[in-house]
């Protein structure tokens, strides 16, 4: 018979029944998938991908299907036969599909293990595995061990990957048998679900979001209803406590250099001596200003999107800020961690790189509301950039950038080594274009605020 419930299905049921719901019976209402989501579900395929080499030789049971089905659970069947490892092994019990990543036979007893694109275990990964166990277990595979294999976030790559040094995989056997009695509850309480008759009354709610994001937000949003929401008129006045505002400026010393970074993390590390999910740098903007009311200049990098940009980085960004004058960056944790960790991973430019943290002052620090010298009722409470620039210099906008934020920055980064050279040419002028509104937004903004003093 057709399996009622998958793995996912299953697991979206857990997280809200509505979600289970829309998902079989009206897929064509889920959120469209937009490059960024497709780009995680491409992270999740190629280090899936990459963990069977740790056991090599296996065959796919999945082949060229697109999804699992009673075909892949019957070709699972077959290939038992003669086959020790198999990839994507598919079994269905009480009308579930399940298939695991990897299934490995050693003396007639079953070792499963599923893999993760985290760094983490999670507790989803654990009701995730339990289901599996469930439909394997009752499928007549006498499993020995149940791993998640996650990766191993303090790996450091030096060559090829080592893929043992790279995957972790983590035992869950014990957390599993305990789980089991509600696993046979939950499965027919979805299947249930699946046979209602009309869409199930679920408020939209905290697990929306949690342990995933879902797929139907659109849907659910459209259908609340809207509260009626007074347009309220938010004053854009800026009051500024001079007295503080002084003392904040008196720690910044000329030459002013405005200074941003944007980064990319991949999970698998694409360079030596990166870790899965490191943050690497690859663009910076800079905006120098000798003194007060001066002209300024402007000095960019951006990497190739190929090779690692780290050392030319380096070598660049302590030749542009050279060796005096405050360095002003907006949300300093970041810039800071970033640099400190680039102090790490190149040693012979530690100092030099230390010595610009020292030098670093946080713009964003005096549009805090609880530091109170910078208010405005405009900025709702918010005191990023992107709130703040809009009421100290509207003249200034992101709004007509191909770029407007820094995630579509590293994704479209990530993305340059695949494209053509017209659109390659296209994107780094957008990134280019993005991360220098970064840094002008913050001299206008200092600039202004002054001005208002
Ligand atoms: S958006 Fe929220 S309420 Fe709607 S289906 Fe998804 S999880 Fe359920």
């Amino acid at each position: 018979m057709h399996p009622i419930l998958s793995k996912s299905t299953y697991l979206y049921g857990l997280q809200c029944i509505k979600r289970l719901y829309l998902y079989k019976k009206h897929y064509h209402l889920a959120n469209p998938i937009d490059e960024t989501n497709q780009a995680v579900f491409q992270t999740g395929t190629d280090v899936g991908e990459l963990a069977q080499s740790l056991f090599p030789n296996g065959v796919n049971a999945q082949g060229d299907e697109p999804y699992h089905s009673e075909k892949t659970a019957k070709q699972t069947a077959a290939l038992l036969a003669n086959h020790d490892v198999i990839y994507e092994a598919a079994f269905i019990y009480n009308d579930v599909i399940c298939a695991v990543d990897i299934l490995v036979r050693k003396n007639n007893t079953y070792y499963a293990f599923e893999v993760k694109s985290t760094t983490k275990l999670k507790p989803q990964h654990i009701e995730d595995a339990a289901l599996q166990y469930y439909v394997l277990s009752n499928a007549g595979i006498d499993l020995a061990d149940f791993s998640i294999v996650v990766l191993n976030n303090e790996y450091v790559r030096q060559g090829n990957l080592n893929l043992d040094a790279l995957f972790n995989p983590i035992s869950v056997l014990k957390f599993l048998d305990d789980k089991q009695v509600f696993i046979a509850e939950n499965i027919s309480r979805l299947k249930k679900v699946v046979w209602l008759k009309s869409i199930p009354e679920v408020e939209m709610g905290g697990h929306c979001n949690s342990p995933y994001e879902c797929s139907f937000t659109q849907y659910c949003l459209s259908q609340s209803p809207q509260e009626l929401v007074e347009e309220i008129e938010l004053d854009n006045a800026i009051n500024v406590n001079k007295e503080a505002w002084v003392e904040f400026s008196d720690e910044l010393q000329y030459p002013l250099h405005f200074f941003d970074f944007e980064s990319i993390s991949y999970a698998l590390p694409e360079f030596d001596n990166s870790r899965p999910y490191q943050q690497i740098v690859f663009q910076y903007s800079l905006h120098i200003q000798k003194k007060a009311k001066s002209n300024f200049i402007h000095k960019a990098f951006l990497g190739d999107g190929v090779k690692d940009p780290r050392l030319a980085l380096i070598k660049q960004m302590i030749k542009d800020l050279g060796k005096k004058g405050s360095i002003v960056v907006w949300n300093i944790s970041f810039e800071k961690t970033v640099i400190s960790k680039l102090a790490i991973d190149f040693p012979e430019y530690a100092d030099e790189l230390l010595a610009l943290n020292e030098r670093m002052v946080d713009l964003m620090n005096p549009f805090r509301p609880n530091r109170k010298i910078v208010l405005s009722e405009a900025f709702q409470g918010s005191f990023s950039l992107k709130a703040v620039l809009p009421i100290v210099a509207p003249e200034l906008s992101y709004a007509n950038l191909n770029i407007q934020e820094g995630g579509t920055a590293s994704f479209k980064y990530g993305q340059l080594k695949e494209m053509n050279e017209l659109e390659k040419t296209q994107v780094r002028q957008d990134l280019l274009d993005y991360c220098h509104l970064d840094t002008l937004a913050m001299l206008k903004v200092w600039e202004k605020i002054n001005e208002l003093v």
